[in-house]
């Protein structure tokens, strides 16, 4: 966990059952101010719902509005949402009315304020934590709505995000990852297809092109459902990189 001490001014510590003073709605004056000048990761589920929202491929997706980045010594690559170069580095979705993928939007946007950190603990179980970003562009705070991060997660609609996220910090934070594993070039595209390129990595399943697996024709079936094949590939991954199912 990081101390007080490494925290930012602006970032805070909050108890999951503390109440914080804070809403964001289209009246506000700093209305989208937010959506600009981000690094946004992305987790896999972000990507299967912007799939949703925008209609488009994983493939396309990944290929025109999802900036890719390995740096050396880093056991896997991370996912950014691009921002667009019109002066102001706007995220690729916002409008002047707002966000465009709102109902699909990633789990950072629904987070903030908030920031959750999701901590792996020896026997698997997740442990979570709380950070406020009190930043002073925001005029949110000035607004009455007190909520824990609990009432706020889902009033945000943040649970079934953090249920598909939490899933794949059991392949970032896994032990060997931890102790300073370094996944093969092959298992590390393996990541990259499994987890953020869905379209692609069903159609191989589909095929019997994914050497792993052969599936039976229900489990086919069963993978037509998104949601189902994410949770295969975080199973698939883990089994090919640390040996367990
Ligand atoms: S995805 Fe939507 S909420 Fe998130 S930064 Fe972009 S416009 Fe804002
Ligand atoms: S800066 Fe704060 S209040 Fe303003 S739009 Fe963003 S989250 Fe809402």
């Amino acid at each position: 966990m990081v101390s007080e001490a490494h925290l930012p001014e602006y970032v805070t510590r909050l108890d999951s059952r503390e109440t914080f003073t804070f809403a964001c709605h289209s009246g506000v004056r700093c209305f989208t101010d937010c959506c600009r000048m981000l690094e946004l990761a992305l987790t896999p589920y972000d990507v299967l719902r912007l799939r949703k929202a925008t209609g488009l491929t994983s493939r396309e997706l990944l290929e025109h509005y999802i900036i890719t980045e390995q740096d050396p010594g880093e056991p896997f690559p991370r996912f950014y949402l691009t921002m667009v170069d019109d002066g102001r580095a706007s995220c690729v979705f916002v409008s002047p009315e707002g966000c465009t993928v709102y109902p699909h939007r990633p789990s950072a946007c629904r987070a903030y304020p908030l920031g959750r950190a999701a901590v792996r603990t020896g026997n698997g179980t997740i442990l979570e934590h709380f950070v406020i970003m009190k930043e002073t562009h925001c005029r949110g705070f000035l607004e009455a709505t007190q909520q824990t991060p609990l009432q706020y997660s889902i009033d945000q609609e943040l649970t079934v995000y953090n249920t598909f996220n939490d899933a794949v910090v059991q392949i970032l934070q896994h032990d060997a990852i931890r102790q300073g594993l370094i996944p093969a070039r092959k298992d590390i595209e393996l990541f990259t297809l499994a987890l953020y390129d869905l379209d692609t990595f069903r159609q191989m399943l589909m095929e019997d092109k994914v050497e792993l697996t052969i599936l039976s024709q229900p489990e086919k079936n069963r993978l037509q459902e998104d949601e189902e094949l994410l949770l295969f590939a975080i199973e698939l991954l883990k089994r090919q990189l640390f040996g367990i199912f």
